[in-house]
């Protein structure tokens, strides 16, 4: 395993996707959203390069865990990175939620170009996708900071070719 170039680690969250949640926050995001709540996570240079299998033994640690979170900055500009510890993150029998600014239809785009993409993609259970946007923020949503932003069942998704909601976070 390698590393990750990341701003930093929480290691247990309970408002970052369900249950209690390792989450890791990656370095570098291009969308620029105003009001962003992250701006030190904007800089690629920026943060620091943390093992792989540092990530995967803190939440080897802790039993009462369910999974892992990938937020930012933009995970999905940290592909190549990524996917090997979401792999053995998946193989451990944990589960996977994914931040990111950009919409389900513009990851289904790139479907056919980025094969690495897709095989992160297909490895997240919940997406929660789209730039924030600060004209639609709402403090009542539930892991998300915009009504425009969806919680996504992403494996439905995938297998469907449309945008399914997750079940309950409508
Ligand atoms: S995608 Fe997230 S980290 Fe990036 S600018 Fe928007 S709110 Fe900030």
């Amino acid at each position: 395993m390698g590393t990750i170039r990341i701003a930093g680690l929480v290691k247990q969250s309970v408002v970052d996707g369900p249950g209690l949640r390792l989450t890791v926050f990656t370095q570098g995001c291009p969308h620029q959203c105003p009001g962003c709540h992250n701006p030190d996570t904007h800089d690629f240079a920026g943060g620091y390069d943390c093992e792989s299998a540092e990530i995967l033994g803190e939440l080897g640690k802790n039993p009462l865990l369910r999974g892992i979170t990938l937020s930012g900055g933009e995970p999905l500009c940290r592909v190549g990175e990524l996917l090997p510890l979401v792999q053995d993150i998946k193989k451990a029998g944990k589960d996977v939620v994914c931040y990111t600014g950009y919409t389900f239809e513009e990851l289904m785009q790139r479907r056919e170009q980025d094969a690495d993409l897709f095989a992160l993609l297909e490895q997240i259970d919940l997406l929660v996708d789209g730039p924030y946007d600060q004209s639609r923020r709402d403090l009542t949503l539930r892991f998300r900071g915009s009504q425009n932003q969806r919680v996504l069942d992403l494996p439905a998704s995938l297998r469907q070719g449309t945008a399914v909601w997750a079940e309950g976070y409508e």
